[in-house]
């Protein structure tokens, strides 16, 4: 089994104790991850502010430079990383890699991008000069869904603005984001990229400690609340991008077959572990019945497996927590009477398997609509007018996304433009670049991640004025 140790200060270190991870689809053991301690966490801050210095003033050029090398090692040792990271997190292999290179990609692209300044000169001959600079020591605080991009998404931006940081992997899928800061160890100075794991102690202690400048945070919405209230305590600067219950708007005139499809594969991609999931499908009801045949039919005929096995479209719930979690909302929903177009039955294990579940019809108010499922379960709700389903699709505490589908393009886009979420797809769902600005409204989230925006996060103004 492989040794996987923190990186600190620029080297590879043991803790004194460690923890298990295990493989969601065969909960064997697949690895020990240190779990850092409070004295650990101690001394990597202050080797981070240590080094925020020397690397601030490093030239944006050669920190470009440094990001390079950063996409080539991934893109180097992209097979290992991925064959990883299905075995943690226990998604299909095909999609490991898309994540996997898909890093590569957002690296090159971050690595092109600049820090804007502007000059002007007044009547009086003042010259006013804005820039941007970094902040300090960055933690980066990852969930389970996404371990590795999610890292690499706040990292790159992070480390080319000039910070320092300090990457925390979610404690049940802490490898990738290990073997990245094993890899990548001699690419920057010692100090300006470290990676801890830890249990669940790590993370507010984090959070809480007053040698962090910013904490750029994806999870879920409960526990974004707690790190919004513990960074208070020394103003903080943050990044939060949290839950979503995106809803998808199928107009009457889609071409039914090839959108059930296609939201099938939005809606349980990563077996509906996706922050942008589609998770409430709103379809008119003259096509209501069809779309619900050829959806269900989408959901029978995927093959549900190990991620490792190439064959495989769904893999397991990534962790036994969620796996309980979305049990009891399948138990929850047949309780309150609702009909299951499909699934709604959860085999013996071994392995966190959910067969893909399918809703008809529910109210409103029904939990599965309400809450984020995050996991194979979804329903399909009936509509017939657009203010109705506009309406419906905002009653929401979250607004992170949402997808209207139609072939009248235009329509699509007023729809669109109605709804109160950060991201709109019109006919797609899920699709995201470096360069586009991804942020939650409502309760989806505080800033921005990626694009030029999100860039800025990473920096505070500084004007000088001569
Ligand atoms: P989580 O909130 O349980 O954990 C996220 C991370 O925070 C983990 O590293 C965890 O160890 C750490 N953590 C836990 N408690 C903490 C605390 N008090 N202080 C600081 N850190 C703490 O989330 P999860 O279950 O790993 O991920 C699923 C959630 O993430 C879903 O709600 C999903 O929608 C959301 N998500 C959002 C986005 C987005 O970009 N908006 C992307 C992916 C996932």
């Amino acid at each position: 089994m492989h040794h996987y140790r923190l990186l600190s200060n620029g080297r590879l270190i043991d803790a004194p104790l460690i923890f298990k991870v295990i493989d969601p689809a065969t909960e064997e053991i697949i690895g020990n991850a240190p779990d850092c301690t409070p004295g650990l966490l101690d001394d990597t801050v202050t080797a981070a502010q240590a080094a925020f210095p020397g690397w601030r003033e490093t030239p944006i050029d050669a920190r470009r430079e440094r990001i390079e090398a950063l996409a080539n090692c991934i893109k180097n040792n992209a097979e290992e990383l991925a064959r990883l990271l299905t075995a943690e997190q226990g998604r299909p292999l095909a999609l490991a890699r898309q994540e996997v290179l898909g890093c590569v990609h957002w690296c090159r692209t971050i690595a092109k991008m600049d820090l804007p300044e502007s000059t002007r000169i007044d009547k009086a001959g003042v010259t006013w000069t804005t820039r941007r600079v970094p902040l300090g020591v960055v933690a980066a605080i990852v969930p389970w869904n996404f371990p590795f991009a999610l890292a690499v998404w706040k990292l790159a931006p992070a480390l080319l603005a000039g910070n320092t940081v300090i990457v925390k992997p979610s404690p049940f899928t802490p490898l990738t984001a290990l073997r990245l800061g094993e890899l990548a160890a001699d690419i920057f100075p010692a100090g300006v990229l470290n990676v801890l794991s830890g249990g669940d102690a790590l993370g507010p202690a984090l959070t809480a400690h007053p040698g962090i400048a910013k904490v750029t945070f994806t999870g879920s919405t409960a526990t974004g609340r707690r790190v919004m209230s513990s960074a208070a305590a020394t103003l903080k600067r943050l990044t939060l991008e949290l839950g979503g219950n995106d809803a998808a708007i199928v107009m009457p005139d889609v071409d039914v077959a090839k959108v059930a499809r296609r939201l099938f594969m939005g809606a349980f991609m990563n077996s509906g572990q996706v922050c942008i999931a589609a998770k409430r499908i709103y379809v008119h009801d003259a096509i209501y019945d069809q779309f619900a045949k050829a959806f269900v039919a989408a959901a029978e005929s995927a093959t549900m497996g190990p991620g490792a096995d190439e064959r495989t479209v769904l893999g397991p719930v990534q962790n036994r927590p969620q796996y309980e979690r979305v049990k009891d909302l399948i138990e929850a929903t047949h309780k309150a009477g609702h009909r299951f177009l499909t699934g709604g039955a959860v085999p013996e294990g071994p392995g966190f398997f959910i067969p893909p579940a399918v809703v008809d019809n529910p109210p409103d108010d029904a939990r599965v609509v309400v809450e984020e499922p995050f996991g194979p379960l979804v329903p399909l709700l009936r509509f017939s007018e657009v203010d109705e389903v506009v309406r419906r699709a905002n009653a929401s505490e979250f607004g992170l996304g949402g997808s209207v589908w139609s072939a009248d393009v235009e329509q699509a886009k007023a729809i669109g433009a109605r709804l109160e979420t950060g991201t709109v797809w019109i006919n797609n769902v899920q699709l995201l670049d470096p360069l586009a600005p991804f942020a939650g409204r409502k309760q989806s989230g505080v800033g921005v991640e990626n694009g030029a925006e999100g860039l800025l996060e990473f920096t505070a103004i500084q004007t000088m004025v001569a």
